[in-house]
């Protein structure tokens, strides 16, 4: 199943949900700034959904692992993205930032996208992945750092022994 293009009309009339998968190496935009790729797949599940208002909604489930460049260690490892995302689907452009009341907490506010008979769910779905990067991608704990740690011979004989100090405080 290779699916490009949805139509959010008929998917959140209907309630249908339509998945897929593509290798990670399609995702060009997104691989603009990441470091070579393991050859993972991303796979996503779309469903369209309709409340009593009429208003539409999509489900959005995106799954990837994309490979970041540690900022710290600067060695690749791979970022889990296992992200869902609720997406109002409006009509016009004016509607994309319509609505929007001054007070409203940011975060309640729901994203909105522009339907489309010809939607690309690749595109969509990128965005999702893009969203989901951390802004300076680092590794928990590096893997080489304990080895740098280890390799530094000779901290020891920088610091005086406990007996010299003892020494100095007795002729004190
Ligand atoms: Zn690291």
């Amino acid at each position: 199943m290779d699916i490009q293009y949805v139509d959010t009309y008929e998917l959140t009339r209907v309630g249908q949900e339509v998945r897929g998968q593509a290798p990670i190496d399609r995702f060009e935009r997104l691989l603009e700034d990441l470091p070579e790729q393991a050859g993972t797949m991303v796979s996503w599940a779309i469903k369209g959904e309709m409340d009593s208002f009429g208003q539409r909604f999509l489900q959005v489930h995106v799954r990837a692992a994309p490979m970041l460049e540690c900022q710290r260690c600067m060695k690749p490892f791979e970022w889990a993205v296992d992200s869902r995302n609720r997406l109002q689907v409006v009509k016009s452009e004016a509607d994309l930032d319509a609505g929007d009341a001054a007070d409203t907490d940011p975060d309640d506010v729901i994203e909105r996208i522009l339907g489309s008979q010809r939607l690309d769910v690749l595109a969509l779905v990128e965005d999702e992945i893009i969203l989901c990067l951390p802004y300076v991608p680092k590794h928990d704990v590096c893997p080489s750092l304990p080895e740098l740690l280890e390799e530094e011979p000779g901290s020891d004989s920088v610091r005086p022994s406990p007996f010299a100090v003892l020494d100095q405080l007795k002729k004190d």
